[in-house]
């Protein structure tokens, strides 16, 4: 009689633990198919804009693109861009640590030398220099004419190891 007994019992247990395994299997696979359509809606939410030959995300162009032409201000301009320090070889001999401007050269100084289409406080950013923080035109040079410009350096050294580029500066039009 128990031996009956037993085998309900058996069959029972059995019975629920296919149940139960069939029950997580489905959630898991559920949860697998909400992540599957979770990643997908997020890539197609996210859209891709090509910049030159490289491909970026659509919400870094939009934020570059509001920083050139939306807020009607900042222009690439394409440059030569050399770089100096107050030294008597970069600025001659009667080097005073005075800029063109007037302005009087401080310890951690950035700025930059340009044409005089550009007037004195005009904004730049130059990138690699200054953290690609704008910094304000405060000089001129005998060699800087045109699309030249120079980004000033404490140093020598560090004038040197800017070296020339050919690069697209940021240009803050008044
Ligand atoms: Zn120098």
């Amino acid at each position: 009689m128990w031996k009956v007994d037993c085998r309900v019992k058996t069959v029972f247990t059995d019975k629920r633990t296919f149940v139960t395994s069939t029950a997580a299997g489905y959630f898991a696979l559920l949860a697998i198919v909400a992540a599957i359509v979770f990643a997908v809606a997020v890539e197609a939410g996210k859209g891709y804009a090509t910049n030159g030959s490289k491909m970026i995300l659509l919400s870094t162009a939009i934020i570059e693109q509001e920083h050139t032409t939306l807020a009607g201000q900042w222009e690439n301009v394409r440059m030569r861009v050399t770089a100096y320090c107050p030294c008597a070889k970069c600025c001659g001999e009667y080097a005073d640590g005075v800029t063109a401007s007037a302005h009087e050269i401080e310890p951690g100084d950035a700025f930059v030398a340009a044409d005089s289409r550009y007037a004195f406080g005009t904004e730049m950013v130059v990138p690699g220099y200054n953290t690609n923080r704008p910094v304000k035109v405060l000089d001129r040079g005998g060699a800087i004419k045109g699309s030249r410009l120079d980004v000033f350096f404490a140093t020598h050294q560090e004038a040197l190891e800017w070296g020339v580029r050919n690069i697209d500066v940021k240009v803050l039009r008044n």
